[in-house]
């Protein structure tokens, strides 16, 4: 080095304090901070001046001032380079200051270079392919995380098609419960069917065989019983026994139903029918005795051929007459040859006239039940001795009373055989 600097020939001025440039790397590229040649010159005549100002000083003190106005001169001239010589000092701080930022500013950004290279590169020591195997690894770190997060979604999932299929369970127990309910109630009304089946199968034929016996006890009374039936209904007492039977679907079951309770309902009216017609007996037969019958006879005080309208009973005066049915007195009083005499007047345009009382026991108006007493039995009118005369009138036409007793006997057998099977 010594060796070729001597030869080598010296540099020029010009080259000596040529500018000069700085290299600053960084992540943007490399950047130059420039030296200007008029900085170089300044700084060098700042360490010239520097020495020039000691030298001179160091001479003023040690050599004696003989030429006070050539003094006074030199002095004025330093005073002038020291000023200059200041703007300069102060001209290179601003520099140096300048410098001093920029390189601050280039650290800095270096800084944040590196610390990214750093991220991106491997570390130092590290292969490419260690960073290759961290790369996969934070990705397979990544992906197990996804993958977690996947797995809660799935577990909560999870839970709700558990909680899903529990309800279902629960759904198809209680559909099973319902099932066995639906099925229950249908052994039920099937059961129920066959009994009313059976009912219907027992009481159709009961009904009707106690309807005909009716029928046949009250035939002797030679009434319409279909026009008695009817008046029944219409009258509203004693109505069917299963009423809404209307809006039942025609099936055979419902037919024979039907069947049914029509029968019972004329079964009803008839006996409400029998309740309300003239069948009892008038008096007691405790010695009495029917001394004549309905129809033509030899008339008992003339000896003629007579029509007679009704029967006799005869017995003691003051034997009590009683009212054959449930009805309204419509005569109470003397009525010609019947002598004293009460009518009466029942449903299905039936009457009883009782006749030749002793006494009467109502009046006008009055309503009677069967079995009331309506008087006393006599002799008055045209009478041969105490007897009762007992008529029943159909509108008015005399029927013979024989007929109706006797229906009430057949209905009074009928109902005494009836409660007796019943009490067997
Ligand atoms: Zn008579």
């Amino acid at each position: 080095m010594t060796h070729d600097a001597r030869l080598r020939p010296l540099a020029s001025r010009r080259q000596w304090l040529a500018p000069r440039e700085i290299a600053i790397r960084d992540p943007w590229g490399v950047r130059w901070l420039r030296l200007s040649r008029r900085t170089q010159v300044s700084a060098l005549a700042l360490g010239v001046a520097a020495l020039a100002w000691v030298a001179h000083a160091t001479v003023a003190t040690l050599v004696p001032a003989d030429d006070p106005l050539r003094q006074a001169e030199t002095i004025a001239r330093l005073q002038t380079e020291i000023a200059g010589r200041a703007r300069d000092a102060d001209a290179l701080r601003l520099d140096i200051a300048r410098l001093r930022e920029e390189k601050a500013v280039a650290d800095a950004a270096r800084a944040v270079a590196e610390s990214q290279l750093a991220a991106a590169l491997p570390a130092p020591g590290q292969s490419p392919e260690d960073a290759r195997v961290t790369a996969l690894e934070s990705e397979l770190a990544e992906a197990y995380l996804k993958q977690q997060g996947m797995a809660e979604s799935l577990a909560v999932a999870d839970d709700r098609i558990a909680a899903l299929e529990d309800k279902a369970m629960g759904l198809r127990d209680m559909v099973a419960v319902t099932g066995r309910q639906a099925t229950q109630l249908k052994d039920k009304v099937s059961t129920l069917e066959l009994m009313q089946g059976h009912l219907v199968e027992r009481l159709k034929p009961a009904t009707d065989v106690e309807i005909a016996l009716l029928e046949t006890g009250l035939a002797p009374t030679r009434l319409d019983l279909d026009k008695v039936v009817s008046e029944v209904a219409d009258g509203g007492s004693g109505g069917p026994l299963l009423p809404v039977m209307d809006d039942l679907a025609p099936t055979v079951e419902n037919a024979r139903l039907s069947d049914l309770t029509a029968s019972t309902a004329r079964l009803d009216a008839l006996r409400s029918a029998v309740s309300s017609m003239p069948i009892a007996l008038p008096v007691r037969l405790d010695g009495i005795e029917v001394r004549s019958n309905f129809g033509n006879r030899r008339d008992p005080i003339n000896r003629r051929a007579a029509f007679h309208a009704g029967i006799d009973f005869g017995g003691t005066i003051g034997t009590p007459v009683f009212a054959t049915a449930p009805g309204e007195v419509v005569l109470a009083g003397w009525a010609g040859a019947y002598g004293r005499a009460v009518r009466v007047r029942h449903a299905f345009g039936l009457e009883t006239q009782y006749a030749h009382l002793s006494a009467l026991s109502v009046k006008v108006g009055d309503k009677v039940d069967v079995g009331d007493v309506i008087g006393k039995l006599g002799s008055s009118g045209r009478s041969t001795g105490p007897h009762l005369h007992y008529e029943v009138r159909l509108q008015d036409i005399p029927g013979d009373p024989m007929r109706f007793i006797e229906a009430g006997r057949n209905v009074q057998q009928q109902t005494e055989r009836a409660r007796d099977e019943a009490e067997d």
